[in-house]
């Protein structure tokens, strides 16, 4: 019988929330249980992002409402792990976390057990979990469309990102744990896998040896994508976010393998060359634009998507006009524009200037959101008397909604329960941000002979 029960609160991107399931793992691990109730908690974990100063002030506004809860509850645990206490070097963010019992970097997530059988020696029993955190089999929040990561950390120190300084340099996990993760995951009935990375595709295999004789290539990412191909059960592949020069032929190549989703997320930060020397991005907006080119050749009704920063340092009004043509003529499917914020911490914090004032920032962020919302229309009735194959994952009163392969959201009429189902949708009305149609007669489109065509079938 549980001793105790645990709640966990995250913030931030894919990567927390994967993380956020090997963190429940852990506490299932040794005797707590889940509840979505803080009230009723024992240990209660903060996740946390550094992506920008709000996202860290919610953190230090949640803590201090514990302390509410704690003079009810003496014995209450109170963590918080993720970016801000991988990032906390000179301990300032610590000091203003007096309420936090527990503050420690992702990585040392297999210390919990013995911290919190510290702390309370009748809540847990000390578990050894070994040191490696991603040899941790996470406990999925949903193992239909689950995520796993390929590797944690990043070598591209960007200027203006935290996420190096965070989660350390780039560390891949072997492809044996990786194939083993998502044989797991199919076995129990998987059907989408997400792979995540900081920059997935630079991934290298540390066991290189793992993948097959028959495996046509030598890029350890396409090499690592071909294997999952072959897992039978998983029906879509889906991988974020690639780094643009991290492209290679073979990876493009794999874009084309029959599991692979019909959506790339390519983000390009900005579309001005001496913008993007600052950003310490490695490509031009030319050579972007020409791993484009190529994708599309490879896919070309492949939907893309990107991330844009606007007024960065020194980033001028001319030079902003260039990131409005590069969206042009990407003819991005969606795009998700921020508008420049400084983070301690950060080369660019510590080199460069914030100099565009915030009117002028939120005016360029207007342009692009006005830009966007155009496009993704536009390209949304193209799909109008289109099928497409939509893995639902809502429903209610009556009404199924799922994602497409192009990652595009599908709301279509269904009288009962049909969540975690794949459901050829006929589209009849394109919205903004909502295809609809009705569910065809057809079967599920069968994979067997597209697998067959690419030698994947073991
Ligand atoms: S590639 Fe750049 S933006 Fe992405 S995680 Fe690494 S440093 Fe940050």
């Amino acid at each position: 019988m549980s001793r105790g029960k645990y709640h966990i609160l995250t913030f931030g991107c894919q990567m927390n929330k994967s993380d956020s399931e090997r963190l429940a793992a852990i506490l299932n691990r040794i005797g707590l249980t889940e509840t979505g109730d803080e009230q009723q908690a024992d240990v209660i974990l903060l996740n946390s992002c550094s992506v920008r100063q709000t996202a860290e002030d919610r953190i230090y506004g949640q803590v201090g409402k514990f302390a509410e809860l704690r003079a009810k509850k003496p014995n209450l645990i109170v963590g918080v792990t993720g970016c801000m206490a991988g990032r906390d070097k000179n301990g300032k963010m610590r000091a203003k976390l007096p309420g936090a019992d527990l503050f420690f970097p992702t990585r040392d997530m297999v210390l919990l057990p013995r911290w919190i059988a510290g702390l309370n020696p009748d809540l847990v029993d000390p578990v050894e979990l070994g040191d490696d955190y991603l040899k941790l089999t996470p406990q999925y929040a949903n193992t239909v469309q689950a995520y796993v990561s390929v590797q944690t950390g990043c070598n591209k120190f960007c200027t203006y990102c935290v996420v190096p300084h965070a989660r350390g340099l780039e560390r891949n996990r072997p492809a044996a744990d990786i194939l083993t993760e998502v044989q797991g995951l199919a076995d129990r009935g998987a059907l989408e896998i997400t792979l995540l990375g900081q920059a997935v595709n630079a991934y290298k295999a540390p066991d290189r040896s793992s993948f097959s004789a028959a495996n046509p290539y030598k890029d350890d990412y396409a090499a690592l994508l071909w294997e999952i191909n072959r897992i039978s059960g998983i029906r879509r592949l889906h991988w974020t976010a690639p780094y643009p020069t991290h492209m290679t032929e073979e990876v493009i190549d794999a874009l084309t393998l029959p599991k692979q989703v019909n959506y790339l997320h390519l983000p390009v930060q900005a579309g001005n060359d001496e913008v993007l020397k600052r950003m310490n991005r490695r490509y031009t907006s030319a050579q972007y634009l020409e791993i484009v080119g190529r994708i599309r050749t490879a896919r070309p009704n492949i939907a893309l998507g990107t991330d844009i920063i606007v007024g960065f340092c020194g980033e001028t009004p001319e030079q902003f006009e260039d990131t409005v043509a590069l969206h042009k003529e990407a003819d991005f499917d969606i795009s998700y524009h921020a508008m420049y914020s400084t983070r301690s911490g950060t080369l660019a914090h510590q080199y460069l200037k914030d100099d565009v004032a915030p009117a002028e920032k939120k005016r360029r962020w207007n342009v692009l959101q006005e830009l966007m919302e155009e496009t993704v229309l536009r390209k949304n009735q193209a799909y109008v008397g289109r099928e497409v194959e939509v893995l639902v994952d809502e429903w209610s009163k009556g009404y199924a909604v799922g994602n497409s392969r192009e990652m595009k959201r599908v709301q279509f009429a269904a009288p009962s329960d049909c969540r975690g189902q794949l459901v050829n949708v006929k589209v009849e009305t394109a919205l903004e941000w909502l295809l609809k149609g009705q569910a065809t007669e057809n079967a599920p489109i069968s994979m067997a002979e597209a697998l067959a065509g690419r030698n994947l079938v073991r």
